[in-house]
């Protein structure tokens, strides 16, 4: 398969240590983009697979910001 042009531009800036969307840094090598992208991409993605946020008792493990870890909570943080 060939990948195309944009997919190569997100593969170079992902690989640069930068976020593919905006172009801020990203915090570590293990997230594909910066905080704010991650946490609006989980969002569109819970309102089209009709998913809520996390609540106790629910499926799946809970945020880091329920979990008390800090660092995380930015990413992990539901305001709705
Ligand atoms: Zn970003």
């Amino acid at each position: 398969m060939v990948e195309s042009r944009q997919q190569t531009w997100r593969r170079a800036r992902i690989a640069s240590g930068r976020c593919p969307q905006c172009g801020k840094g990203r915090l570590d090598h293990y997230s594909w983009a910066c905080d704010a992208c991650a946490l609006n991409h989980r969002r569109r993605r819970q309102r089209r697979l009709g998913v809520g946020p996390w609540r106790p008792g629910g499926r799946g493990r809970p945020p880091l910001a329920v979990r008390g870890d800090e660092s995380q909570a930015i990413a992990s943080t539901d305001a709705e």
